[in-house]
């Protein structure tokens, strides 16, 4: 399932039980907390209170910072590229409901559909050390994109060419939160993973070596 489609569900289910509980563009900076409840200080000087907070912001999330302290992450050496591919780019034969998996020295691919197969998603790990920006949005330009996977089997070469915007995120490591709760706030999701995860969860077929 593409994550921007599960969101629109949930957002919708939201709206229908509470027509504003939503508030887009709020960037938390801290928060407060006391016997009797929580104020969460937002950018702008804004103060909005409550009884819990449930920090679900992610992987540099300030209110695991304002629990826990700033964390410190570990770069492993893989560079993660990333990109969404219209199915209509592709040839035939790369349109399968199926998961790819590319493996070669110090690099593999992840490929496989999403949206009743509308989209192909591209996952490509690269060993390298030039790079440690942890970020959703880093664009990298397609000739880097192109270069890392030089080599590579033609059908790899075709899905790297049809992608517009290629995204790339240094893969760092964590150590483990002993816990995730204090008093009345606690954290959720990437918030509260400091570890490395295992993605790719779609059905593969067995690896093709290149
Ligand atoms: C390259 C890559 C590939 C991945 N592939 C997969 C996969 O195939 N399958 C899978 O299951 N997982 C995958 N993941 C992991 C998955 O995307 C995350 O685990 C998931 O997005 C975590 O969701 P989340 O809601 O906890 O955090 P996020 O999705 O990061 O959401 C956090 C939200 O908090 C907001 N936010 C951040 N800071 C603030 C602030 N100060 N104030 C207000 N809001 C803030 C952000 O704008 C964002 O909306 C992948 C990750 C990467 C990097």
């Amino acid at each position: 399932m593409n994550r921007p489609d599960l969101l629109s569900v949930l957002e919708a289910g939201e709206r229908r039980l509470k027509p504003d509980a939503i508030h887009l563009g709020c960037r938390v900076q801290g928060f407060r907390q006391n016997g009797s409840g929580v104020a969460l200080l937002l950018e702008g000087g804004e103060t909005v209170t409550g009884d819990v907070l449930l920090g679900a912001d992610g992987i540099h999330s300030h209110v695991r910072a304002g629990l826990f302290g700033k964390d410190e992450s570990r770069f492993t050496g893989q560079v993660a590229w990333r990109g969404i591919i219209p199915m209509e780019r592709l040839p035939p034969h790369l349109t399968r409901w199926v998961g790819t998996n590319w493996v070669g020295p110090g690099r593999h691919v992840v490929h496989y559909p999403l949206r009743r197969g509308e989209v192909m998603n591209f996952v490509g790990i690269v060993e390298r050390d030039d790079w440690q920006v942890e970020s959703w949005s880093t664009r990298g330009s397609p000739e880097e994109f192109a270069a890392d996977f030089a080599g590579f089997h033609e059908d790899v070469q075709i899905m790297i060419r049809a992608i517009e915007v290629p995204y790339k995120w240094a893969l760092m490591l964590r150590e483990p939160l002993p816990r995730w709760t204090d008093r009345r706030v606690t954290l959720l999701g990437d918030a509260a993973t400091r570890r490395c995860r295992t993605w790719h969860r779609a059905p593969c077929r067995p690896s093709r070596m290149v």
